[in-house]
């Protein structure tokens, strides 16, 4: 594939730079299945979460680990310590925050339409909205638990945390908001609640 990237992304990182880029413009992650001949980056190819967690290798290019690992998670997924996606370089997983299109724009919501029976959604995460305020959570350490269809992250304390949403590093007003959307769903403790603003005050410094 020669195709170029979208003009709107941000620099591609090292580790990324040989990733083949989809007609759309925008770099196929290495876990990226295929449907029809095309990759689809809502799927993943379940081959590639084994060698991700076995072998420890980046979930976003495939490149081998090093101390720390970086997972991109929501605000549900911070509270719960889990991520439903192997971890990946700090460099991958900024750019993916920042540029993954379902993470990031707003009016694009996940395609349910077209997914053949019994294949490998990327998530458990799977949400049907914009995330709204994501994390790179960095930690050294995470353990490996089997769930159906895949694998779930337990991710263990972080080390720092970056905040991002739309793709630009998110307010404190942003992180409100997106609790106060969440809460429509998802009851947080005042515990939890004062625990995530803290942890978002302890990364502004
Ligand atoms: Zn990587």
């Amino acid at each position: 594939m020669s195709n170029r990237l979208r003009p709107e992304l941000p620099r591609l990182p090292k580790h990324m730079a040989r990733l083949p880029i989809d007609k759309r413009g925008y770099p196929v992650p290495w876990f990226a299945a295929r449907l029809n001949g095309e990759p689809d980056f809502r799927l993943f190819d379940p081959s590639k979460l084994a060698r991700a967690s076995k072998e420890r290798r980046c979930w976003v290019c495939g490149e081998p680990l090093s101390a720390f690992n970086y997972f991109v998670i929501s605000i549900l997924d911070a509270v719960n310590r889990v991520s439903m996606e192997p971890p990946m370089h700090e460099d991958c997983a900024v750019f993916s925050a920042q540029a993954c299109p379902f993470l990031t724009r707003a009016e694009m919501h996940r395609r349910t339409a077209g997914l053949p029976e019994d294949t490998y959604e990327v998530a458990g995460v799977v949400l049907d909205r914009n995330p709204g305020v994501i994390l790179v959570w960095a930690t050294r350490a995470y353990s490996v638990i089997p769930v159906a269809k895949g694998l779930m992250f337990k991710i263990g304390e972080p080390v720092n945390c970056r905040w991002f949403t739309e793709g630009r590093n998110a307010t404190r007003d942003d992180l409100r908001e997106s609790i106060e959307e969440l809460t429509h769903e998802q009851n947080f403790s005042p515990d939890q609640l004062r625990w995530l603003m803290r942890l978002f005050e302890s990364a502004q410094s």
